[in-house]
């Protein structure tokens, strides 16, 4: 929560500027944009990284996490967005719920969008965070999303928010026939990576660009 005086972050001015970063870097969708713009970022921070907020940075959100680089939200956000034929029919689902925030960003992209987090303090973190935003196509799993989420698939695109040193098999089994996965992969060195399948349905992998996540882990906490 923002404290009274702290007006300022309300501003909408004050997003478009972190927007107006996030396009420069490359980020051209106008639906992930302006769905950036939409979304009050410094409702996912503790009230004293407040005022950072809208600076294109991960910050802290406890538990050794961190709410993800608005750039990298947008780019993941327009690189499952690019290969989804309907979004506004799209099952998502994103793996490391974290704050919230770009769960946010999601549902207003996508028709459905189920987020699973497997460090329960931070899902409860989130729940509050989100609550009064009432995203009505958004739903939060406890779980560990290294495994995919087997009872809400098929999906049209998994979306992961922290790194493993390879797709887990899971993910690919839960995606529908045309889906893709937007996720970091490597341990030293991470690659923002889409995978998906050819014409003859066998899986390729297209290396974005170097990314800087939290881990992937098993099991949940
Ligand atoms: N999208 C989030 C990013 C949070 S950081 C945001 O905008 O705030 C990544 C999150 O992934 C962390 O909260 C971490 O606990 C979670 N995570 C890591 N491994 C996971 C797993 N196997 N299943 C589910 N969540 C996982």
């Amino acid at each position: 929560m923002i404290p009274a005086g702290n007006a300022g972050l309300n501003s909408r001015r004050v997003r478009e500027r972190m927007v107006e970063r996030v396009r420069e870097l490359g980020v051209r969708d106008a639906r992930v944009l302006s769905a950036l713009a939409e979304i009050e970022r410094h409702r996912f921070v503790d009230p004293a990284l407040a005022s950072r907020a809208y600076d294109d940075t991960a910050l802290p959100i406890g538990a050794g996490q961190t709410i993800s680089q608005p750039y990298v939200v947008a780019r993941t956000a327009e690189l499952a967005l690019q290969s989804v034929a309907d979004p506004a029919r799209a099952r998502i689902l994103e793996v490391g719920t974290g704050s919230g925030y770009a769960a946010a960003v999601l549902a207003r992209l996508f028709g459905e969008v189920i987020s699973i987090e497997r460090v329960r303090s931070l899902q409860e973190g989130a729940r509050a965070a989100l609550r009064p935003l009432r995203i009505a196509n958004l739903r939060l799993v406890s779980g560990d999303g290294a495994m995919g989420y087997a009872a809400g698939a098929p999906f049209d695109a998994i979306v992961a928010a922290a790194a493993g040193d390879e797709v887990p098999p899971s993910w690919g089994e839960q995606l529908a026939p045309a889906g893709i996965i937007v996720a970091p992969i490597g341990r030293d060195r991470q690659l923002l990576t889409v995978v998906a399948r050819d014409a003859r349905g066998a899986w390729l992998q297209r290396a974005i660009e170097e990314v800087r996540f939290v881990p992937l882990k098993r099991g949940t906490e």
